[in-house]
């Protein structure tokens, strides 16, 4: 709740402008996530967002940005320049678009002290700026950090005709922002009567986005809205190709849900055994849970990769449940001593690092020395060096072995080259998503497709 309770006009929430505020993101310093944080959680709530805008630590541009979009949108949500230094001016941009001063909010200065108190430190007299508001604006708590965020409204003119645009400035740091936004943003809004806003994010890995988009064939008719269907569209990032669902009209709430399970089946058939999950699912969350259900555990033998399998792994919540941990094999001797690659493999005139027969033998030798059910192994030229003739930068093996963690036992292994493309960013992150898809089709019990860049 904002600490100050802000003279409003009611507004009804249909069209947002966000606005990135910050010198590190016009010169390219940092990349603005924030905005499509926002936009993504604005288009689930039913808005349309007509524009992005960027400005430097700049009061001019700040309000000029402010007032120009307050013209068109209902609602503009502002992250960044909340901090206590003199380039931090959101505060006194908000108060110059509104036509305010800037007042001291008594229950937001008491806030910063308290934070200040709770952590044993002394608050600063610059701290103390982050107390001012507008004087027809309040302030929203910040319970992450000590900037409080803002919420004023921005009141136009056109004839004899007064229009009001909410806007809510909240601090740049994502920690802080999510969920002052969730909290304070979303409980604010107020949709126009009648109207349903639903949407549907689906995953795929292995197709490419052309491809997916001709099996979707007329699904993604960009007149669907019009005809009263659910559109769909597509957005590739990182070789997840997504495909997004949104219906947006006057059916009812019910009536849109149902849309959009009939129009997710005709996604499902079309995207086949590509498709791997939807919403917040990644490869890693999907593939742990299907190890978990099953009761096995994942090892990874990563050489050109150096970890990032076995960091995507991690990155979900209680991976530990499924995914044993991994070795990183970057050198010859390592492949060798840790995973028991032989080391003949690596004599002049062998098969050498990248080839089948490495990426095999890590794999196998994983399954034993991490004594897992299933273990991935990677080996690949990752660049911008080290490609030979027949060994060109992006050639990564990738081994699945799985089953016969008894020495005598033989695995079930299935061995696959890639010739990747893009940076060594890029070959990397490809590359273990790569892994993680192959474990995906056996997991899952389809036939082992051929994957995108699949040699
Ligand atoms: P602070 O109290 O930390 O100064 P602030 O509201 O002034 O908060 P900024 O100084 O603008 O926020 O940004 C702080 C940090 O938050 C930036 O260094 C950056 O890491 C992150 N950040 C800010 N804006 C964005 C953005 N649009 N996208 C992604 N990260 C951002």
């Amino acid at each position: 709740m904002p600490s100050h309770a802000s003279s409003t006009i009611p507004v009804t929430h249909r069209i947002a402008g966000i606005v990135s505020v910050g010198d590190e993101l016009t010169l390219g310093q940092t990349l603005d996530t924030n905005a499509r944080w926002v936009a993504q959680r604005l288009t689930d709530a039913g808005l349309v967002t007509i524009e992005h805008v960027t400005v430097p630590d700049d009061l001019a541009a700040q309000i000029a940005a402010f007032a120009r979009l307050a013209h068109t949108a209902d609602l503009i949500v502002c992250t960044g320049g909340l901090g206590p230094t003199a380039d931090d001016l959101t505060r006194g941009a908000l108060a110059g678009a509104m036509g305010d001063p800037l007042v001291e909010d008594e229950i937001a200065l008491a806030q910063i002290e308290a934070f200040y108190a709770a952590r044993n430190r002394v608050m600063s007299a610059a701290n103390r700026a982050q107390a001012l508001r507008p004087a027809r604006g309040a302030t929203l708590a910040n319970h992450n950090g000590t900037a409080p965020g803002l919420h004023g409204q921005i009141v136009t003119r056109e004839g004899s005709r007064e229009r009001a645009c909410d806007v809510f400035c909240l601090p740049g740091p994502p920690r802080e922002l999510f969920p002052m936004f969730d909290q304070h943003v979303l409980p604010r809004l107020s949709l126009p009567q009648g109207r349903t806003v639903r949407t549907r994010v689906l995953h795929t890995f292995g197709l490419a986005e052309s491809d997916l988009a001709q099996r979707l064939g007329s699904l993604m008719d960009r007149d669907a809205l019009g005809k009263g269907r659910p559109m769909v569209g597509t957005t590739a990032s990182g070789g997840v190709v997504s495909v997004r669902l949104r219906y947006e009209g006057f059916a009812t709430p019910e009536a849109a849900a149902a849309m959009l399970d009939g129009c997710e089946s005709a996604v499902r058939d079309a995207a086949g055994v590509y498709l791997f999950g939807g919403g917040a699912d990644t490869l890693a969350s999907v593939v742990l849970a299907m190890l978990r259900q099953a009761n096995q555990k994942l090892g990874v033998v990563e050489s050109c990769t150096g970890g990032l399998l076995g960091g995507m792994l991690t990155e979900v919540p209680g991976s530990s449940a499924a995914f044993a941990g991994g070795l990183i094999t970057y050198t010859n001797v390592l492949k060798t001593s840790l995973a028991g690659v032989p080391a003949s493999n690596f004599a002049a005139g062998a098969a050498g690092a990248v080839s089948r027969e490495t990426a095999e033998a890590m794999a196998v030798g994983g399954l034993r020395a991490l004594g897992v059910d299933h273990a991935l192994a990677i080996t690949g030229i990752a660049g911008p060096d080290g490609a030979t003739p027949s060994k060109p930068v992006g050639l990564v093996w990738i081994a699945r072995a799985s089953g016969g963690v008894g020495l005598s036992a033989t695995p079930d292994v299935d061995c696959r080259a890639f010739q990747l493309t893009g940076d060594r960013a890029s070959v990397r992150e490809w590359a273990a998503k790569t892994a993680l898809a192959m474990l995906w089709q056996h997991l899952a019990g389809v036939p082992a497709m051929k994957l995108l860049r699949q040699v």
